[in-house]
Protein backbone atom coordinates (compact mmCIF):
# COMPACT_ATOMS: atom_id res chain seq x y z
CA UNK A 1 0.00 0.00 0.00
CA UNK A 2 2.72 2.18 0.59
CA UNK A 3 4.04 1.87 -2.66
CA UNK A 4 0.94 3.49 -4.48
CA UNK A 5 1.36 7.53 -5.18
CA UNK A 6 -1.42 8.36 -7.09
CA UNK A 7 -4.99 8.19 -6.79
CA UNK A 8 -5.18 6.39 -10.29
CA UNK A 9 -3.97 3.47 -9.47
CA UNK A 10 -6.35 2.73 -7.33
CA UNK A 11 -8.60 -0.38 -7.91
CA UNK A 12 -11.77 0.70 -9.39
CA UNK A 13 -14.10 2.30 -6.06
CA UNK A 14 -11.87 1.32 -3.71
CA UNK A 15 -11.24 5.09 -3.46
CA UNK A 16 -15.00 4.94 -1.69
CA UNK A 17 -14.35 2.16 0.72
CA UNK A 18 -12.89 3.39 3.90
CA UNK A 19 -15.31 1.55 5.73
CA UNK A 20 -15.19 -1.79 4.21
CA UNK A 21 -11.21 -1.66 4.60
CA UNK A 22 -12.22 -0.55 8.77
CA UNK A 23 -14.04 -4.34 8.44
CA UNK A 24 -11.39 -5.64 6.91
CA UNK A 25 -8.81 -4.41 9.43
CA UNK A 26 -11.01 -5.31 12.03
CA UNK A 27 -11.78 -8.73 10.56
CA UNK A 28 -7.94 -9.17 10.42
CA UNK A 29 -7.46 -9.63 6.63
CA UNK A 30 -5.17 -7.11 6.25
CA UNK A 31 -2.39 -6.27 8.44
CA UNK A 32 -1.76 -3.38 10.76
CA UNK A 33 1.37 -2.41 9.88
CA UNK A 34 0.36 -1.77 6.00
CA UNK A 35 -2.76 -0.62 7.30
CA UNK A 36 -2.12 3.56 8.72
CA UNK A 37 -0.33 3.79 5.33
CA UNK A 38 -3.40 2.75 3.25
CA UNK A 39 -5.60 4.61 5.50
CA UNK A 40 -3.65 8.00 5.08
CA UNK A 41 -3.80 6.93 1.38
CA UNK A 42 -7.16 6.48 0.67
CA UNK A 43 -7.74 9.64 3.00
CA UNK A 44 -5.57 11.76 0.65
CA UNK A 45 -7.23 10.37 -2.71
CA UNK A 46 -10.49 10.85 -1.46
CA UNK A 47 -9.99 14.60 -0.77
CA UNK A 48 -11.67 13.91 2.72
CA UNK A 49 -11.52 17.14 4.62
CA UNK A 50 -10.57 15.23 7.87
CA UNK A 51 -10.93 17.68 10.77
CA UNK A 52 -14.57 18.59 9.37
CA UNK A 53 -15.95 15.24 9.04
CA UNK A 54 -14.02 13.00 11.64
CA UNK A 55 -16.68 13.32 14.46
CA UNK A 56 -19.02 11.64 11.62
CA UNK A 57 -16.04 9.44 9.93
CA UNK A 58 -15.66 8.40 13.75
CA UNK A 59 -19.20 7.36 14.00
CA UNK A 60 -19.49 5.17 11.17
CA UNK A 61 -16.70 3.29 11.99
CA UNK A 62 -17.50 2.62 15.37
CA UNK A 63 -20.82 1.76 13.28
CA UNK A 64 -18.89 -0.64 11.41
CA UNK A 65 -17.27 -2.44 13.75
CA UNK A 66 -20.26 -2.83 15.92
CA UNK A 67 -22.45 -4.08 13.00
CA UNK A 68 -19.44 -6.68 12.61
CA UNK A 69 -21.52 -8.28 15.62
CA UNK A 70 -24.61 -9.00 13.81
CA UNK A 71 -25.50 -10.02 10.35
CA UNK A 72 -28.60 -11.31 8.34
CA UNK A 73 -29.01 -14.65 6.79
CA UNK A 74 -26.45 -15.61 9.05
CA UNK A 75 -23.48 -14.64 6.86
CA UNK A 76 -21.87 -11.74 6.24
CA UNK A 77 -22.91 -8.29 4.36
CA UNK A 78 -21.37 -7.84 0.89
CA UNK A 79 -19.68 -4.05 0.89
CA UNK A 80 -19.58 -4.11 -2.55
CA UNK A 81 -21.28 -0.43 -2.80
CA UNK A 82 -22.81 -1.39 -5.92
CA UNK A 83 -24.96 1.17 -6.46
CA UNK A 84 -27.71 -0.34 -8.76
CA UNK A 85 -27.71 2.36 -11.16
CA UNK A 86 -24.19 2.63 -11.46
CA UNK A 87 -23.72 1.36 -14.87
CA UNK A 88 -26.41 2.75 -16.65
CA UNK A 89 -25.55 4.66 -19.23
CA UNK A 90 -25.93 8.61 -19.03
CA UNK A 91 -29.53 9.70 -19.33
CA UNK A 92 -31.35 11.74 -21.80
CA UNK A 93 -33.30 14.94 -20.93
CA UNK A 94 -35.88 15.90 -23.02
CA UNK A 95 -35.00 19.21 -24.88
CA UNK A 96 -36.22 22.67 -23.63
CA UNK A 97 -38.14 22.73 -26.63
CA UNK A 98 -40.60 19.35 -25.82
CA UNK A 99 -44.12 19.52 -25.53
CA UNK A 100 -46.21 17.12 -24.04
CA UNK A 101 -49.93 16.44 -23.81
CA UNK A 102 -52.08 16.84 -20.81
CA UNK A 103 -53.84 13.73 -21.91
CA UNK A 104 -50.75 11.94 -21.76
CA UNK A 105 -48.27 10.74 -18.48
CA UNK A 106 -45.67 13.40 -17.31
CA UNK A 107 -42.36 11.96 -18.81
CA UNK A 108 -39.91 11.15 -15.99
CA UNK A 109 -37.34 13.40 -17.47
CA UNK A 110 -38.56 16.54 -18.03
CA UNK A 111 -36.56 20.14 -19.89
CA UNK A 112 -37.86 21.66 -16.43
CA UNK A 113 -35.47 19.36 -14.23
CA UNK A 114 -31.90 21.25 -14.40
CA UNK A 115 -29.77 19.20 -12.53
CA UNK A 116 -27.80 20.37 -9.67
CA UNK A 117 -29.78 23.01 -7.09
CA UNK A 118 -28.53 25.74 -4.50
CA UNK A 119 -29.33 25.22 -1.28
CA UNK A 120 -30.17 28.05 0.69
CA UNK A 121 -30.16 27.09 4.28
CA UNK A 122 -30.92 30.03 5.82
CA UNK A 123 -34.03 30.56 8.06
CA UNK A 124 -37.44 32.19 6.75
CA UNK A 125 -40.88 32.70 8.34
CA UNK A 126 -43.35 29.45 7.27
CA UNK A 127 -45.77 32.24 6.34
CA UNK A 128 -43.48 33.92 4.22
CA UNK A 129 -42.56 30.66 2.62
CA UNK A 130 -46.46 30.00 2.34
CA UNK A 131 -46.90 33.34 0.65
CA UNK A 132 -43.62 33.03 -1.96
CA UNK A 133 -44.87 29.56 -2.69
CA UNK A 134 -48.34 29.87 -3.19
CA UNK A 135 -47.75 32.95 -5.43
CA UNK A 136 -45.49 31.39 -7.67
CA UNK A 137 -48.20 28.43 -7.75
CA UNK A 138 -52.11 29.54 -6.96
CA UNK A 139 -52.95 25.76 -7.67
CA UNK A 140 -51.69 24.57 -4.31
CA UNK A 141 -54.66 24.03 -2.19
CA UNK A 142 -54.79 24.05 1.40
CA UNK A 143 -52.97 20.84 3.23
CA UNK A 144 -49.97 21.59 0.24
CA UNK A 145 -52.18 19.21 -2.56
CA UNK A 146 -50.54 19.98 -5.74
CA UNK A 147 -51.03 18.28 -8.90
CA UNK A 148 -49.79 19.00 -12.72
CA UNK A 149 -52.21 20.40 -15.13
CA UNK A 150 -49.96 19.62 -18.08
CA UNK A 151 -50.02 16.03 -17.97
CA UNK A 152 -50.78 12.94 -16.17
CA UNK A 153 -48.79 12.44 -13.13
CA UNK A 154 -47.16 9.56 -13.23
CA UNK A 155 -46.94 9.01 -9.53
CA UNK A 156 -48.82 9.99 -6.47
CA UNK A 157 -46.88 10.59 -3.91
CA UNK A 158 -47.06 11.54 -0.07
CA UNK A 159 -44.41 13.05 1.45
CA UNK A 160 -44.11 12.10 5.33
CA UNK A 161 -41.78 13.77 7.52
CA UNK A 162 -41.49 12.87 11.00
CA UNK A 163 -41.17 15.87 13.60
CA UNK A 164 -40.56 17.28 16.96
CA UNK A 165 -39.02 20.58 17.55
CA UNK A 166 -37.52 21.47 14.27
CA UNK A 167 -39.84 24.52 13.45
CA UNK A 168 -37.03 26.60 11.86
CA UNK A 169 -35.95 23.94 9.61
CA UNK A 170 -39.77 22.61 8.48
CA UNK A 171 -39.78 26.21 6.00
CA UNK A 172 -36.58 25.05 4.75
CA UNK A 173 -37.58 21.98 3.52
CA UNK A 174 -40.79 23.42 2.09
CA UNK A 175 -38.84 26.11 0.14
CA UNK A 176 -36.58 23.37 -1.43
CA UNK A 177 -38.38 20.95 -1.90
CA UNK A 178 -41.84 22.03 -3.23
CA UNK A 179 -40.73 23.68 -6.47
CA UNK A 180 -38.50 20.31 -7.40
CA UNK A 181 -41.26 18.55 -6.92
CA UNK A 182 -43.64 20.67 -8.99
CA UNK A 183 -40.57 20.76 -11.74
CA UNK A 184 -40.80 16.64 -11.38
CA UNK A 185 -44.46 17.04 -12.34
CA UNK A 186 -46.00 14.74 -9.70
CA UNK A 187 -48.72 14.63 -7.69
CA UNK A 188 -48.18 15.25 -4.34
CA UNK A 189 -49.27 16.48 -0.60
CA UNK A 190 -46.39 17.08 2.51
CA UNK A 191 -47.57 15.06 5.74
CA UNK A 192 -45.67 16.20 8.59
CA UNK A 193 -46.28 13.91 11.66
CA UNK A 194 -45.12 15.42 14.83
CA UNK A 195 -44.95 13.44 18.10
CA UNK A 196 -46.05 14.90 21.32
CA UNK A 197 -45.20 14.07 24.85
CA UNK A 198 -42.37 12.91 26.68
CA UNK A 199 -41.06 9.65 25.04
CA UNK A 200 -38.19 9.09 23.06
CA UNK A 201 -38.68 10.10 19.47
CA UNK A 202 -40.00 7.34 17.14
CA UNK A 203 -39.21 8.44 13.64
CA UNK A 204 -40.28 4.96 12.45
CA UNK A 205 -43.79 4.74 14.35
CA UNK A 206 -44.32 8.37 13.07
CA UNK A 207 -43.88 7.41 9.44
CA UNK A 208 -46.33 4.41 10.50
CA UNK A 209 -48.93 6.81 11.49
CA UNK A 210 -48.37 9.37 8.96
CA UNK A 211 -48.80 6.23 6.09
CA UNK A 212 -51.98 5.21 7.84
CA UNK A 213 -53.33 9.04 8.01
CA UNK A 214 -52.47 9.99 4.34
CA UNK A 215 -54.03 6.72 3.35
CA UNK A 216 -56.77 7.85 4.73
CA UNK A 217 -56.97 11.27 2.65
CA UNK A 218 -56.42 9.92 -0.76
CA UNK A 219 -55.32 7.31 -2.64
CA UNK A 220 -51.57 7.55 -2.83
CA UNK A 221 -49.63 4.76 -4.72
CA UNK A 222 -45.83 6.18 -3.50
CA UNK A 223 -44.38 7.05 0.00
CA UNK A 224 -41.62 9.28 0.11
CA UNK A 225 -39.90 8.69 4.04
CA UNK A 226 -38.37 12.30 4.27
CA UNK A 227 -36.37 13.92 7.05
CA UNK A 228 -37.19 17.39 7.85
CA UNK A 229 -33.21 18.67 7.51
CA UNK A 230 -32.47 16.71 3.87
CA UNK A 231 -32.07 18.95 1.43
CA UNK A 232 -32.02 17.20 -2.23
CA UNK A 233 -28.92 18.99 -3.87
CA UNK A 234 -30.07 17.26 -7.57
CA UNK A 235 -33.53 17.88 -9.00
CA UNK A 236 -32.98 15.06 -11.37
CA UNK A 237 -33.65 12.78 -8.41
CA UNK A 238 -36.89 11.94 -9.25
CA UNK A 239 -39.87 11.44 -5.71
CA UNK A 240 -41.90 8.71 -7.84
CA UNK A 241 -41.33 5.12 -6.58
CA UNK A 242 -40.94 1.76 -8.94
CA UNK A 243 -40.36 -1.90 -9.12
CA UNK A 244 -38.32 -1.65 -5.86
CA UNK A 245 -37.86 0.22 -2.88
CA UNK A 246 -35.86 3.11 -3.51
CA UNK A 247 -33.24 5.18 -1.30
CA UNK A 248 -32.84 8.56 -2.20
CA UNK A 249 -30.86 10.12 0.20
CA UNK A 250 -27.29 7.99 -1.21
CA UNK A 251 -24.25 10.83 -0.76
CA UNK A 252 -24.50 12.50 2.62
CA UNK A 253 -22.36 16.03 2.77
CA UNK A 254 -22.18 14.66 6.24
CA UNK A 255 -20.60 11.63 5.26
CA UNK A 256 -18.01 13.64 2.97
CA UNK A 257 -20.50 12.42 -0.02
CA UNK A 258 -20.27 9.07 0.29
CA UNK A 259 -22.63 6.22 0.93
CA UNK A 260 -21.41 5.30 4.98
CA UNK A 261 -22.07 1.67 4.25
CA UNK A 262 -23.85 -0.70 2.00
CA UNK A 263 -27.23 -1.39 3.83
CA UNK A 264 -27.41 2.37 4.27
CA UNK A 265 -31.16 3.13 3.75
CA UNK A 266 -31.62 6.60 6.42
CA UNK A 267 -32.87 10.18 5.64
CA UNK A 268 -34.83 9.96 2.40
CA UNK A 269 -36.29 6.79 1.24
CA UNK A 270 -39.41 5.79 -0.80
CA UNK A 271 -41.78 2.49 -1.30
CA UNK A 272 -45.18 2.08 -3.16
CA UNK A 273 -47.85 1.45 -0.97
CA UNK A 274 -48.12 -2.08 -1.93
CA UNK A 275 -44.33 -2.34 -0.91
CA UNK A 276 -44.33 -0.53 1.99
CA UNK A 277 -47.81 -3.09 3.26
CA UNK A 278 -46.30 -6.18 2.22
CA UNK A 279 -43.32 -5.43 4.35
CA UNK A 280 -45.64 -4.29 7.38
CA UNK A 281 -44.42 -1.01 7.88
CA UNK A 282 -41.77 0.02 9.99
CA UNK A 283 -41.22 -1.24 13.44
CA UNK A 284 -42.66 0.37 15.88
CA UNK A 285 -39.93 -0.38 18.49
CA UNK A 286 -37.17 1.83 17.95
CA UNK A 287 -37.36 4.76 21.00
CA UNK A 288 -34.89 6.79 20.74
CA UNK A 289 -32.15 7.75 17.46
CA UNK A 290 -30.73 4.83 15.25
CA UNK A 291 -31.80 1.34 13.65
CA UNK A 292 -35.11 1.55 12.28
CA UNK A 293 -33.92 2.02 9.33
CA UNK A 294 -31.86 -0.44 8.93
CA UNK A 295 -34.41 -2.74 10.46
CA UNK A 296 -36.56 -1.37 7.56
CA UNK A 297 -33.69 -2.49 5.25
CA UNK A 298 -33.66 -5.76 6.35
CA UNK A 299 -37.85 -5.65 5.92
CA UNK A 300 -37.12 -5.60 2.20
CA UNK A 301 -34.37 -8.13 2.12
CA UNK A 302 -36.79 -10.45 3.63
CA UNK A 303 -39.68 -9.33 1.22
CA UNK A 304 -37.03 -10.23 -1.94
CA UNK A 305 -36.79 -6.65 -2.81
CA UNK A 306 -33.50 -5.06 -4.09
CA UNK A 307 -32.91 -1.30 -2.81
CA UNK A 308 -32.65 0.71 -5.92
CA UNK A 309 -30.86 4.06 -5.88
CA UNK A 310 -30.12 6.90 -8.14
CA UNK A 311 -26.93 7.25 -10.02
CA UNK A 312 -23.81 9.22 -9.16
CA UNK A 313 -24.25 12.85 -8.33
CA UNK A 314 -28.21 12.70 -8.44
CA UNK A 315 -28.23 10.96 -4.97
CA UNK A 316 -26.66 13.74 -2.98
CA UNK A 317 -28.39 15.97 -0.01
CA UNK A 318 -27.14 18.37 2.51
CA UNK A 319 -28.18 18.79 6.02
CA UNK A 320 -28.82 21.21 7.93
CA UNK A 321 -26.82 21.49 10.73
CA UNK A 322 -28.21 21.05 14.32
CA UNK A 323 -27.56 19.59 17.51
CA UNK A 324 -29.79 16.54 18.12
CA UNK A 325 -31.70 18.39 21.27
CA UNK A 326 -31.90 16.26 23.93
CA UNK A 327 -32.76 13.01 21.65
CA UNK A 328 -31.08 10.20 22.89
CA UNK A 329 -29.36 7.33 21.01
CA UNK A 330 -31.18 3.82 20.83
CA UNK A 331 -28.75 1.64 22.78
CA UNK A 332 -31.10 -1.77 21.94
CA UNK A 333 -30.97 -1.25 18.29
CA UNK A 334 -28.70 -4.27 18.03
CA UNK A 335 -31.01 -6.48 20.02
CA UNK A 336 -33.17 -6.10 18.10
CA UNK A 337 -32.18 -6.13 14.25
CA UNK A 338 -30.54 -9.34 15.32
CA UNK A 339 -34.09 -10.33 15.64
CA UNK A 340 -35.59 -8.34 12.62
CA UNK A 341 -36.87 -11.01 11.06
CA UNK A 342 -39.19 -12.68 13.48
CA UNK A 343 -40.01 -8.87 14.59
CA UNK A 344 -41.68 -8.07 11.06
CA UNK A 345 -44.64 -9.59 11.04
CA UNK A 346 -45.07 -8.79 14.48
CA UNK A 347 -44.56 -5.13 14.99
CA UNK A 348 -45.27 -2.84 12.49
CA UNK A 349 -48.81 -1.64 10.63
CA UNK A 350 -50.35 -4.71 12.23
CA UNK A 351 -49.60 -3.57 15.79
CA UNK A 352 -50.25 0.27 16.02
CA UNK A 353 -52.70 1.97 17.67
CA UNK A 354 -52.95 5.64 17.92
CA UNK A 355 -55.52 8.73 18.18
CA UNK A 356 -54.00 11.68 16.03
CA UNK A 357 -54.79 15.38 15.83
CA UNK A 358 -55.14 16.75 12.31
CA UNK A 359 -54.45 20.02 10.69
CA UNK A 360 -53.99 21.65 7.79
CA UNK A 361 -51.71 24.24 6.87
CA UNK A 362 -51.33 26.03 3.26
CA UNK A 363 -48.20 24.02 2.39
CA UNK A 364 -49.12 20.67 4.40
CA UNK A 365 -51.25 18.96 6.90
CA UNK A 366 -50.15 18.61 10.43
CA UNK A 367 -50.78 14.85 12.01
CA UNK A 368 -50.00 15.60 16.03
CA UNK A 369 -49.74 12.29 17.99
CA UNK A 370 -48.62 11.43 21.21
CA UNK A 371 -46.68 7.70 21.42
CA UNK A 372 -46.21 5.16 23.89
CA UNK A 373 -45.15 1.63 23.90
CA UNK A 374 -48.37 0.97 25.28
CA UNK A 375 -49.94 1.83 21.46
CA UNK A 376 -47.93 -1.02 19.51
CA UNK A 377 -47.90 -4.10 21.73
CA UNK A 378 -45.96 -6.90 20.48
CA UNK A 379 -46.47 -10.45 20.82
CA UNK A 380 -43.79 -13.00 22.92
CA UNK A 381 -41.75 -14.08 19.71
CA UNK A 382 -39.17 -16.32 21.71
C1 LIG B 1 -27.96 3.86 12.67
C2 LIG B 1 -28.81 4.29 11.52
C3 LIG B 1 -28.23 5.55 10.91
C4 LIG B 1 -26.80 5.30 10.52
C5 LIG B 1 -26.15 6.49 9.88
C6 LIG B 1 -26.53 3.76 12.25
O1 LIG B 1 -25.79 3.53 13.41
O2 LIG B 1 -28.39 2.61 13.17
O3 LIG B 1 -30.11 4.52 11.98
O4 LIG B 1 -28.98 5.92 9.78
O5 LIG B 1 -26.05 4.92 11.64
O6 LIG B 1 -26.10 7.57 10.71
Amino acid sequence: AGSRSSASNLPKHSYISIFNFFDKLEMGLIQFDTTINEYLFMVQATGIHIKDNVKNIGVQVLEQVVRGGYNINGTDYAYDFNLSESDVPPTTYLPDSFTYLSSQICPERLPSMKGRLEVNMSEMALEDVERFLLNAEPTMTLGGYWKPRDCVPRWKVAILVPFRNRHEHLPILLRHLIPALQRQRLQFAFYVVEQVGSEPFNRAMLFNVGFREAMRDLDWDCMVFHDVDHMLENDRNYYGCGDMPRHFAVKLNKYSYMLPYNEFFGGVSGLTVEQFTKINGFPNAFWGWGGEDDDLWNRVQYANYTVSRPQGELGRYMSIPHHHRGEVQFLGRYTLLRRSKERQSLDGLNNLQYSPLLSRRPLYTNISVSLSRKLAPIADYN
